[in-house]
């Protein structure tokens, strides 16, 4: 006989699961090993009903519902753990769905949450990315009436995340001595994240990332001391190393045989200095690294500065070989006139349009629109923040050379490169990630 299942349920809540799951005291659900735990919060007692029921059906659910939004946001604060995805009704009185997706994130929630709603799709896909800028993992969005195969469809094994975060100590900010004294004493170093292929899998080169070393602090990312250096003005020593020590490990590398590109930031202020160009000349030319295995990237906010000297210092870069990239294309400020004024060879979309694009119908627009354009100026096409299988195969799909990000490889010290292409070499096969190459 199959197991009976429990059906609890009161004017505003309703448990549903294959065991019965009673309500502790505090209103906090006993869960079972192995369950997915979701709250679904409505003001629609039957539109509950309907999804629990469905749910149970598929799986392994045990389910909470509820049907004041006050109450649910209670319970998420006390018991944030205890449910692995909140499926929020976006309509409803009191708390509307928008004002509950900031209230999760500043309760630090961090399970996943599914946008449940009869508006327009592009409506859903809105309020999925508010919650994603919010900082929230976002499962899916779900229309109403719910489709057995929207449900299926949806990854409820990301549930595993619905630990609240513990409080972290704000990080450490860096004084400009401190910045100062670490580039003297060479704590700067150089990360490599892999780009590869997205038709062969084939490795095509690395993004050289900068990274601080700190005796105390730890590795200290480059957010939160580039900015520092562009404003105390020592970012051209800090762009500087990254060319030296990038340069450096590339020739290490096409001496073993391996030979592959290397891509390296440039700020605002380096594309300011006529004295740049000569520096990358002589670097380039101490390492013995050939010109056109170099990207220089440059973010569309950073072409801000005088029209003329960037179009000069670009086109000398440029008459010397070295390949020049548009990076995080689609979140800064890059007008039509500076792709027509400044020839770039790569166009690197911004992650915040790849990541999740297949779900998002504005960003597979965006994202469209933006590969289309690199392709007809004769630009490679370069995906940033793919990070799943669902990324992945939508690049492939959709116009994109090389792809880029933590599915593929995080950015890792030059020492794990090798173990890294083995591994991924090998995950290309097993996972049928790319056609294999023709057998000569
Ligand atoms: P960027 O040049 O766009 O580099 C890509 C950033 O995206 C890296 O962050 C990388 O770790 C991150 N990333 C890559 N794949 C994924 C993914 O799948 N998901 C997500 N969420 N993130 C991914 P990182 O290393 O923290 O660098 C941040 C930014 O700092 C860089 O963005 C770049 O603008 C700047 N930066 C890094 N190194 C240097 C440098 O040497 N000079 C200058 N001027 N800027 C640098
Ligand atoms: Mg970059
Ligand atoms: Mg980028």
């Amino acid at each position: 006989m199959p197991p009976r299942r429990a059906l609890a349920f009161s004017a505003d809540s309703i448990v549903h699961t294959d065991i019965p799951i009673p309500l502790e005291p505090t209103g906090k659900p006993r869960a079972s090993d192995g369950a997915v735990r979701v709250l679904i919060v409505d003001d629609d007692a039957f539109m509950i009903r309907l999804l629990a029921t469905m749910l149970a059906r598929l799986g392994d659910f045990e389910i909470r519902g509820e049907s004041d939004p006050q109450v649910a946001l209670r319970a998420v604060r006390e018991h944030g753990d205890s449910f692995d995805a909140v499926v929020l009704d976006l309509n409803m009185p009191g708390v509307d769905g928008m004002a509950f997706l900031r209230h999760l994130a500043q309760i630090g929630y961090a399970g996943c949450v599914v946008p449940f709603s009869g508006e327009a799709p592009e409506v859903l896909d809105s309020v999925a990315q508010l919650a994603r800028a919010h900082g929230l993992h976002v499962a899916g969005a779900l229309s109403k009436p719910p489709r057995r195969e929207q449900l299926q469809a949806l990854p409820w094994a990301c549930a595993g995340r619905g630990l609240q975060q513990p409080a972290v100590e704000p990080a450490w900010q860096p004084a400009e001595t401190d910045l100062r004294e670490a580039l003297a004493q060479g704590q700067v170093e150089c990360f490599y994240q892999p780009k590869v292929d997205v038709h062969t899998g084939a490795l095509a080169g690395f993004e050289a990332l900068a990274r601080w070393r700190h005796p105390s602090h730890g590795l200290v990312p480059p957010g939160r001391f580039v900015p520092l250096a562009e404003s105390c003005g020592a970012i051209s020593e800090l762009t500087r190393r990254v060319f030296e020590a990038s340069f450096a490990q590339q020739a290490q590398w096409r001496a073993r045989g391996l030979d592959v590109s290397v891509s390296v930031n440039a700020a605002a202020r380096d594309l300011a200095d006529l004295g740049f160009v000569d520096f990358v000349c002589d670097c380039a030319g101490r390492h013995d690294v050939p010109p056109a295995s170099v990207v220089i990237e440059v973010t569309e906010s950073q072409l801000g500065g005088d029209p003329r000297l960037l179009a000069e210092v670009m086109g000398r870069l440029r008459l010397r070989r070295f390949e020049l990239a548009i990076d995080d294309f689609g979140s800064g400020y890059a007008s039509l006139s500076q792709l027509r004024d400044v020839i770039f060879d790569e166009i690197k979309i911004d992650r915040d349009f790849t990541h999740a694009a297949h779900e998002s119908l504005r960003s597979k627009v965006l994202f469209d629109s933006s590969a289309t354009l690199g392709r007809r100026l004769g630009m490679r096409v370069v995906a940033e923040g793919v990070e799943d299988r669902l990324d992945w195969e939508f690049c492939r799909g959709h116009g994109v050379h090389l792809a880029q990000g933590n599915f593929i490889g995080r950015p890792m010290p030059a020492a794990d490169v090798p173990r890294w292409h083995d591994a991924w070499s090998g995950r290309v096969v097993a996972q049928r990630l790319a056609p294999l190459p023709a057998k000569a």
